[in-house]
């Protein structure tokens, strides 16, 4: 990440947090950053393990805690992709993933359709929906070669 899109990262941030009333803290802007960077999609185990150096003493829960007020402010999106690991995504821009059955690779999709008539089924049901996401299951290109080259 540059010096330039940390500064960037760190004003959205700010300015979320202040016009919220929050606290602008260390933990904050440092688990903000580390979503920003690469790899896109996070556990909160791997934020906690890619913190460990700059924030030392920083716990899962308080890894969790940031991350539900990343996403209330709606700066980051979890991604469920059934295989049990939720998936933290710095990319809050609709769009869709692929899931890797095999190795759990996700991969974003760029979506050509809109999630709206789904959405307001969910609001015709009563539901209070936050967004829709599609997740495409299958063989990632690694798991797939593999899976052929073990056929053959
Ligand atoms: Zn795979
Ligand atoms: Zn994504």
């Amino acid at each position: 990440m540059s010096a330039s899109s940390t500064a960037a990262a760190d004003a959205k941030l700010i300015d979320r947090l202040r016009g919220r009333g929050l606290r602008v803290t260390s933990q904050r802007l440092v688990i903000h950053r580390v979503l920003c960077a690469q790899p896109q999609h996070m556990t909160a185990e791997q934020v906690l393990a890619s913190v460990s150096d700059m924030l030392p003493g920083t716990s899962l829960p308080t890894v969790y805690a940031t991350l539900e007020l990343l996403e209330r402010l709606q700066l980051v999106r979890r991604v469920g992709t059934g295989n049990g690991a939720v998936l933290f995504d710095s990319r809050v821009t609709p769009h869709a993933h692929t899931a890797c059955r095999r190795c759990g690779a996700v991969a974003d999709l760029d979506m050509t359709t809109s999630p709206e008539p789904v959405l307001r089924r969910a609001r015709d049901g009563g539901f209070v929906p936050d967004h829709a996401q599609v997740v495409v299951w299958g063989l990632c290109p690694d798991c797939a070669r593999r899976e052929i080259s073990v056929a053959g």
